[in-house]
């Protein structure tokens, strides 16, 4: 649709009642100029409510299942009052209540059980979107912007990876054209939920923690958006992590490719996923935070005007590195590798740095530490035969580590950089125990002790000179 703008509301531009007149208002100046759609996140923090919920179910906690359900509609029906007019608080309230209700049925449903089926807690889960969506929808009627909720699992159709899934484009495009287009054309804003979506047989899915910005990325390339704008909490992509290096600045402009790799590599502002629906169609993402509307945010685009050299280091604190060792040389050591990487992708693990060395043909390899049980059972079941008969060695798991990345695209072709990482990071006393860079030269992982990751982060910050 021509000049479509898709906007995607994170969980604290919906965190309250305030936050959400914010995000109508917004909403509200570009419908004026052009057709928009909206994808919502649950509510701040409700998400994490929402699973903790599933888990005291499942544990048969009665009084803490209860407990978190008042919880629950305490801060939907406060918001609920603050922000519509009183004569829509009836019919608002019914629809809050049926949703939750939703959720409660579930919840009981798995209490029963004893388990929670991946399937029921993507459905359960969703129900913190469908509950902002519905709030922020009503809000727009109220104040004279026509909208209406749509529950993602009628849009998004993804594979049958619960939890974790991925969208069917196809399938996708044309749903999203049958239930969003007849709304855009009628002059209707339609506030999506993010996160969630369903299989092509209906059931329901989810796209990972933090994936409404992938939703909206998904619907923007369907609906072939000429812009996506994502609202969130900070004014951009940083060249670090403020909390960690206080002078950090805001990038006015990154490429796909960097923010792609800022995100994989730790960056909180993007779900990784983000970008890739639409690298095909070139459509330009626009970060932006909608606590400080004169700020003009962090465009994201194909390409830029940049200035050579690293543009920002980001770090992960939560991951561990496993090493795989053969202990005899006549296993063939590119079969092991290909095998525990398989391993791995069954265990749905992401492989976010893997260096390998050639004599003794051991190689080691980085991910989440969340995904760490999971995976090393994928891999202790894959080599069963060769671990027990001594033909590997058991694999070393080291859980005190962190990651650091540095990213440019400016890189490329640059000779020293790493030597002047590496020379930074080494007058802080960190010692480097892993170093990855793929051939694109556009990030530069390194591996180091937990306890000096911050200080490595602010050493590579400062050589680089990316501060304020
Ligand atoms: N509400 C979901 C989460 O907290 C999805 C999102 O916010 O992007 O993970
Ligand atoms: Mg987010």
């Amino acid at each position: 649709m021509k000049h479509l703008l898709v906007m995607k509301f994170g969980g604290t531009s919906m965190g309250s009642a305030a936050r959400m007149r914010v995000a109508g208002s917004i909403c509200a100046e570009q419908m004026r100029q052009r057709p928009v759609v909206i994808v919502v996140s649950a509510m701040s923090k409700v998400t994490d409510l929402l699973l903790d919920t599933l888990r005291k179910a499942e544990g048969d906690d009665r009084a803490g299942l209860d407990a978190n359900l008042a919880q629950l509609e305490e801060r939907h029906l406060q918001t609920c009052r603050e922000l519509l007019p009183p004569e829509n608080h009836v019919s608002a309230l019914e629809a809050i209540h049926s949703i939750i209700a939703d959720f409660r049925r579930i919840a009981q449903g798995i209490m029963m059980l004893g388990e929670r089926p991946p399937r029921s807690v993507d459905e359960a889960v969703a129900v913190g979107e469908r509950l902002s969506a519905h709030l922020i929808a009503a809000h727009l009627e109220a104040s004279g912007v026509p909208a209406k909720p749509v529950n993602a699992a009628e849009v998004v159709v993804t594979d049958a990876v619960f939890g974790n899934a991925t969208p069917l484009m196809g399938p996708t495009r044309e749903r999203a054209r049958k239930t969003l287009l007849p709304l855009l054309e009628a002059g209707i804003l339609p506030v999506v939920t993010g996160f969630n979506g369903a299989t092509l047989d209906g059931r329901p899915t989810t796209l990972g923690r933090g994936g409404s910005d992938f939703s909206a990325s998904i619907l923007a390339a369907v609906l072939h958006a000429s812009d996506l704008w994502i609202w969130t909490d900070v004014d951009g992509i940083m060249t670090a992590d403020p909390r960690l290096v206080p002078n950090a600045a805001v990038l006015p402009e990154v490429t796909y490719a960097e923010a792609a790799e800022l995100a994989y590599n730790g960056a909180k502002v993007l779900h990784p996923r983000t970008l890739a629906p639409l690298v095909a169609k070139g459509i330009p993402v626009w970060s932006k935070n909608s606590f400080a509307l004169d700020k003009p945010g962090t465009r994201i685009a194909p390409t830029v005007d940049a200035p050579h050299g690293p543009r920002a280091v980001t770090s992960m604190g939560n991951v561990a590195l496993v090493s795989v060792e053969p202990a005899n040389p006549e296993l063939n050591s590119v079969m092991v590798m290909s095998r525990a990487l398989a391993a791995l992708a069954q265990a749905n693990a992401e492989v976010l740095a893997m260096t390998s060395s050639s004599y003794r043909q051991n190689f080691c390899f980085l991910i989440r530490r969340d995904e760490l049980p999971h995976a090393m059972a994928s891999l202790e079941t894959a080599f069963a035969l060769e671990l027990a008969h001594s033909y590997l060695k058991p694999f070393m798991v080291d859980e005190n580590v962190g990651l650091l990345a540095i990213v440019g695209e400016g890189m490329k072709g640059a000779p020293g950089m790493a030597g002047r990482m590496f020379t930074a990071i080494s007058r802080e006393n960190v010692n480097i125990i892993a170093i990855a860079q793929g051939s694109s030269e556009l990030t530069i992982a390194i591996v180091v002790r937990r306890e000096g990751l911050e200080k490595a982060v602010r050493a590579v910050h400062d050589e680089c000179r990316l501060g304020k």
